[in-house]
Order: structure tokens, then C-alpha cells, then sequence
């Protein structure tokens, strides 16, 4: 029987619970979407004590599903303001699901200036303090908790934005290696942990077991047709397992989408530079490891080491949002800088496409230059110390726009956007425009149809079909984050009909259900009716489903083109 576990921060209590009749049934973002709507005071202080930190794995955790390991951490965006979840790869989803915890809630506020650690097993659940941990970074964290716990445990941490309370500041997850480079990165989750005063969550695997099933021979026998499905698209055997991510570099600057300067501009002269050809020649010059996966089970493998000029590891591979963030968005064309900065961010405990965001807004208003390499670190490093301009920057890109006069600001409700210029990519416009998340292309990743023809075609340059194409992908999205599973699995989804009927195979067959693909797109539209209605208790409006005035009135080189969406079709994304 799988628990929800209850963890107060105010009087430092630890309960557990069967999971209620109302969460039945969901996991991942629809867990942790669920309980902040209903438990959240849509109108609490995102730092406060009304507000909770969810953590849940999804529905498939615990098995042999291929890349059904993730993690979803919820809450009130200090961001947004509105509802949250942001996901992880890392070892802790895996091993939650197999100690049989559906959900760790974190409620509640530890007195001011205390700052504690979780221990979770399958038994026992236990706070500590956590004063030894203050002050440091995720890398430092992690190498104290090692010795106290031992190489086989899964670490959740803050680096300083977190205990900072930063509205930028991620949640960091450990990797196979023991290393803090997976993040739930984006809208803020950090700085809700460091309110609650929880610096540290460790993970202890010992006692967990497979995830029990109702019907194994018909869940082995659908999980074998899904790898099967993954291991036949070409993006999730070749693209992403030999260049990673990164691989977008090229494809999307000759589509004229690489956002470049501060979106200025659609092409990035020096793109080849950065690119995942470019990643992938000198990962292996230096001896790397160019594909691994960054939790078990995962056969798509997009991760790599990236090393020093010595040949030492020194961070993950930067993935290609971290790439253009600090990149092209800034006009940095040195990788290493880039892994620098990405390593920092994951040091610190930081949203890398926020912060890419934030200090080429900064760059933009004339704080440093484009392209100034030392200067983009400098301000990262502030970040770190917590000095007035760091704060500012670590408040993300809305926040330094408006410090610094930038009109030119690229967010919605107020977080900032990812790697593709919408003016470019319509279709992926539309779902930054309205995803109750914010700026968000994992929400509905257009990019597949409009860039990647994978699922059909549709041009990005016009506005015909892309409502509809984003509304398609976010509600698939929606129900892809609740069963826990990769997103990168989208492709061979969409791609090869036999993907789907699996994975609804698999959940009828671990939980002894008899659910059909439109059971499938009727959870993903439960879980975004949930997020819509806590935003709209929150105060969002459908003026908060628009992108910034400028996408509409400056023209992209080197198509020339604008966003030219009309408002009233992205206020039918929502009607089902
Ligand atoms: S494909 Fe990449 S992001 Fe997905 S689980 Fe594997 S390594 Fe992690």
C-alpha cells in the first residue's frame, strides 16, 4: 500500500497517511498538482507557512518501465505566483516509488534561522538538524551528506538561492554518480524548500522493492513493447543518445528560432561553436563519456560528462536550454564558460534558463556586454554571495528588467521563456502563452511538429493549427508528467501508435485497471483543469495567457515574422 507522508515543519512532526480517495488514481504532476490545489490557499505567501513542497514519483515508478523514473516537485510558485510543478530525472523518484511513498508533503515553517535534513526509509522518516549543511552549495552539501550516509543513498538539496529564498532557485536531485546535477529547476521550488528550512532530504533505497504488480506478465510484456518503440525512433536512438540535447543547437539556428541577444535575433553566428556536434568531438577528445543515462532504467541515455581541458570530470553535459541560455541569449560562443556557468547554477541551486534569461536582460540594460564572458560570470558569482545584485538577478528576468529599465523582457507570468523564439515556432508561442506554468516548452513541445516533423507537420512560421497542436501536446504532456516517464518519450508517442497503447497497457496492468488511450487524454485534461482553476483563485486572468507586447511588434530576422496569434484562439486552449 502506497503512503503519502506528512512532514510539519513548524512542530517538526512526521505523519503517514493511505493516500486519500481524492488523489487516487494520479501521480507525478497530478499528485502534486492535486494536493497544492486543494491544500493551498491559492492567495498564501509562495515563502510562507500556508504554502506545501510537494514530492512525487509517478504512476510507473518502481517498475521496468523504461524512463519512468522521474520526479515531481510541487507547490505556489514564488515565480508565478500561481500553481507549480517542475520535474527531475536522478535516482530519488526510482526509489521513492520503491519504498512505497506515493508523496512527501512538506507543510509548514521551521522557526527562523533553524535549517533541518529528512532522513526517508522505508521505515523509519526522520528529522535532523542541519546547521553543518548552512551556507553551502549543492556539490558541498552532497560530499558532507556522503559521509554521514554512505554512496548509496539519493540526495534531494538547496544550494545558497534556496536558503536565500530566490525566486530563481531550483531543487537539486542526485544523478547515478551521487552528483547534484538533476533539477527541478524552474519557477522557484528552491526558495520554497529554503522557507520551510529543509535543506536536505537523503533517500535511502535499502529496503525498497519492485513496485507491485497486478498482472506481471502483461506489464513485462508491454514494457518490452515500449523500449522496443523507443529504441526504433531515430531522436530517442540516435539524436539525443549521441549528442544529447544539445543536438537542437544547429537544427533550431537554421530554422532562424535560436533566440540570440536577448531575442534579437533568430540566428546565432557562432551556433557550430556550441553546438552538440561540437559537445560530442570534444567529449570524446578529452575522454568522456558521451551517453549516459541519469537514472536507472533510462535507455535513451541524453546525458554525458562534460570535462576539463585536463580530461577531468568537471559537470554534466549542459543541456541545450542551459547552452542557449548562456550562449546565444548572451552571445557567449565558449562551451567551457558555458559548463562553468552551468555548474555554478547547479552549485548554487539555480534555474539555468531563468538566470541565462535574467543576465541577458542585464546585458541588455547595459550592465555588462554581449558576449563579456568574465562579466556573465562575475554576476553569477554574485548570485552565490548573496550581494544586492545578486538578489536582483536571482529574482529572475522579469525582476531585473524591471531594475534595470529593459523593456525588451521576455516572461510570462513573470518566468522566463526557454530556447525557442515563438515568432519562429509558433506553435511552441502558444504554449508559453497559456501554460499554467508560466514560459514553459516542456509543457507542450511543439517544437516536435513544427521543427522536428515528428507527429505530422505544421508550419511554424503561420498561425493555422498551432492552438491546436499546443493544446494536443499539453494535455499529452499533462499525463506523461503524471506516469513519471521522460518527456523525451513524446517522440516514438508520436510516432508510432504501439507507444501509447503500451504505456496504457502497463498502467492497466500494474494497478489491474481498464483503461483505453481516451482514459489517457482524460487525465492529462484533469491534471491542467486542476492547475486553470488554482490559478484562477489565484487571480490569473487570460490576460496572463499572452506573451510580452514586443513578440508582437518587433519582426524576427531572418524571417522577418512576429507572433500573430489572435487573442481570442489562445483563449480556446482550454476548452475541452
Ligand atoms: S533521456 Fe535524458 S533526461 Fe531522460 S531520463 Fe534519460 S538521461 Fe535523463
Amino acid at each position: 500500500m502506497f503512503k503519502i507522508i506528512r512532514v510539519n515543519m513548524s512542530d517538526l512532526s512526521i505523519t503517514a497517511e493511505d493516500i486519500p480517495e481524492s488523489y487516487q488514481g494520479l501521480g507525478g504532476r497530478g499528485l502534486t498538482s492535486a494536493v497544492v490545489a486543494k491544500e493551498v490557499d491559492p492567495l498564501c505567501s509562495p515563502i510562507g507557512p500556508n504554502n506545501k513542497l510537494v514530492f512525487a514519483p509517478g504512476l510507473l515508478g518502481g517498475t521496468n518501465c523504461a524512463n519512468s523514473g522521474r520526479i515531481s516537485v510541487g507547490g505556489k510558485s514564488p515565480l508565478t505566483g500561481g500553481i507549480k510543478e517542475a520535474n527531475s530525472g536522478g535516482q530519488a523518484g526510482g526509489y521513492l516509488s520503491r519504498l512505497g511513498i506515493a508523496a512527501i508533503v512538506i507543510e509548514g515553517m521551521a522557526e527562523e534561522g533553524k535549517l533541518y535534513k529528512l532522513y526517508v526509509s522505508k521505515d523509519k522518516q526522520e528529522l535532523s538538524t542541519a546547521d553543518d549543511l548552512k551556507g553551502l552549495g549543492n556539490y558541498a552539501t552532497v560530499e558532507k551528506l556522503k559521509t554521514s550516509f554512505g554512496e548509496k543513498m539519493a540526495f534531494v538539496s538547496i544550494g545558497q538561492a534556496g536558503e536565500m529564498k530566490l525566486p530563481a532557485a531550483s531543487v537539486a536531485f542526485t544523478d547515478r554518480n551521487q552528483r547534484p546535477t538533476r533539477h527541478a529547476g524552474r519557477g522557484g521550488l528552491g526558495a520554497v524548500m529554503g522557507s520551510k528550512g529543509l535543506k536536505a532530504i537523503v533517500i535511502d533505497p535499502a529496503e525498497g522493492e519492485s513496485a507491485p504488480l497486478v498482472d506481471k506478465d502483461g506489464f513485462k510484456a508491454a514494457a518490452k513493447r515500449f523500449a522496443t518503440a523507443i529504441q526504433k525512433h531515430p531522436v530517442t536512438s540516435e539524436g539525443l543518445t549521441n549528442y544529447g540535447t544539445e543536438v537542437l543547437v544547429n537544427i533550431v539556428n537554421e530554422a532562424g528560432a535560436l533566440p540570440t541577444r536577448n531575442f534579437s535575433a533568430g540566428r546565432f553566428e557562432h551556433a557550430e561553436k556550441v553546438s552538440g556536434e561540437t559537445l560530442n568531438k570534444i567529449t570524446l577528445e578529452r575522454k568522456g563519456n558521451p551517453s549516459h543515462g541519469c537514472m536507472a532504467g533510462c535507455i535513451i541515455r541524453c546525458s554525458g560528462d562534460f570535462l576539463d581541458k585536463d580530461g577531468n570530470y568537471f559537470s554534466k553535459w549542459p543541456e541545450y536550454e542551459t547552452v542557449w541560455a548562456w550562449g546565444p541569449n548572451c552571445g557567449i560562443d565558449d562551451l567551457d564558460a558555458i559548463a562553468r556557468m552551468d555548474r555554478a547554477c547547479d552549485d548554487f541551486g539555480l534555474d539555468t534558463i531563468e538566470m541565462g534569461n535574467a543576465i541577458a536582460v542585464a546585458m541588455e540594460g547595459g550592465v555588462k556586454q554581449f558576449g563579456d564572458v568574465a562579466g556573465a560570470e562575475e554576476l553569477l558569482a554574485e548570485i552565490g554571495k548573496g550581494t544586492p545584485m545578486g538578489r536582483i538577478l536571482g529574482s529572475g528576468a522579469g525582476a531585473v528588467g524591471k531594475a534595470f529599465g529593459v523593456r525588451r523582457v521576455a516572461v510570462v507570468k513573470n518566468q522566463a521563456l526557454p530556447a525557442y523564439d515563438p515568432r519562429a515556432v509558433k506553435g511552441v508561442g502558444v504554449t508559453y502563452a497559456t501554460s499554467p506554468m508560466g514560459a514553459d516548452h516542456t509543457a507542450g513541445y511543439a517544437v516536435t511538429t513544427n521543427i522536428l516533423e515528428v507527429g505530422g507537420s505544421v508550419d511554424p512560421l503561420k498561425p493555422e493549427g498551432q492552438v491546436r497542436l499546443s493544446k494536443d501536446l499539453q494535455v499529452a504532456t499533462a499525463a506523461i508528467d503524471t506516469a513519471g516517464l521522460c518527456l523525451f518519450v513524446a517522440f516514438p508517442i508520436l510516432d508510432i501508435p504501439d507507444a501509447l497503447v503500451a504505456i496504457v497497457d502497463m498502467l492497466n496492468a500494474k494497478y489491474g485497471l481498464s483503461l483505453t488511450a481516451d482514459d489517457w487524454s482524460a487525465l492529462g485534461k484533469k491534471v491542467l483543469q486542476i492547475e486553470r482553476d488554482f490559478n484562477s483563485r489565484a487571480g490569473f486572468t487570460a490576460a496572463d495567457d499572452r506573451l510580452p507586447e514586443f513578440f508582437r511588434l518587433e519582426k524576427l530576422p531572418p524571417h522577418d515574422t512576429v507572433f500573430d496569434i489572435p487573442d481570442k484562439e489562445l483563449d480556446t486552449v482550454f476548452s475541452f
